[in-house]
């Protein structure tokens, strides 16, 4: 009897995470509860002129406190008040920029912003991402702005979905490490789930619409920040405790961070 191959018996797509994973019953409690003790009054998201700006921010953003990235983000913006002039520059000019303005990591942040700029001057000819906001608000445009984004050398994953849904206005589904943490902690997901993964699976649980999404990171990562810390969690304060089964180990102090 012929031996069927193996590709002919693996299925066509792999199952969705949270076909693997589902969200318990209380998932949609857990976004109400974050959103009402987080966020109750959304604050309005930033909205850059110029979508380019989003991405160059969120790249000084990356391992810097709010406070360096916004001074990086100042000085930037004085030295170059326009992008052809830290093109013009060059990387090593980019980096001493930002090196004045204090903070870390100003060698490898400089040559993410020069190849993004390099980039577009090549592709298209201008030093403008405004293009992305020409892509319909659909399902399609929103994976066509993606891909967009994704295409920009040293712009990854998170960059994107940040960039999409905080200066695009797009549904997508940032994750950071606060929200990574709580996630593992509550045991929505494995514990031995990467970041990526993990970021594909609140993408297939949270609903689809840009005001939920939005919510949930901003509360997420309040939450995460000021509740459920790293070292030392409050959980004797925390509005998910109900649901947490990490919590009495914390409390125990028999969990690891
Ligand atoms: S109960 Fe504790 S561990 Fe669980 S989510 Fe809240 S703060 Fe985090």
């Amino acid at each position: 009897m012929p031996s069927r191959s193996r590709s002919a018996s693996r299925p066509k797509t792999p199952p969705a995470l949270t076909e693997q994973v589902p969200p318990p019953a209380w998932f949609p409690e857990y976004l109400r509860r974050l959103r009402e003790t987080y966020a109750p009054d959304l604050p309005a998201p930033r909205r850059f002129p110029e979508p380019l700006g989003g991405v160059i921010r969120t790249i000084l953003a990356q391992q810097n406190t709010r406070r360096v990235a916004q001074r990086q983000w100042e000085v930037l913006t004085t030295v170059y008040p326009h992008w052809e002039a830290a093109l013009m520059d060059g990387p090593d000019g980019i980096a001493t920029t930002l090196k004045s303005a204090g903070g870390g990591l100003s060698r490898m942040k400089a040559d993410y912003i020069y190849g993004v700029l390099a980039h577009l001057e090549e592709a298209r000819g201008e030093l403008s991402l405004r293009f992305l906001r020409d892509f319909p608000q659909t399902p399609e445009g929103h994976e066509q702005a993606r891909a967009a984004l994704a295409a920009l050398p040293g712009v990854g994953h998170k960059t994107v979905a940040l960039v999409l849904l905080f200066d695009l206005i797009r549904p997508a589904m940032p994750v950071d490490g606060n929200m990574e943490r709580v996630a593992k902690r509550l045991e929505l997901v494995p514990v031995n789930w990467n970041s990526h993964k993990v970021e594909r699976w609140y993408g297939e649980a949270v609903p689809p619409d840009w005001e939920t999404r939005y919510a949930l990171h901003i509360s997420g990562v309040r939450h995460g920040r000021d509740t459920c810390r790293s070292q030392r969690p409050l959980c004797g304060e925390c509005v998910l405790r109900e649901f947490c089964p990490s919590a009495a180990l914390f409390e125990l102090g028999e969990a690891q961070p």
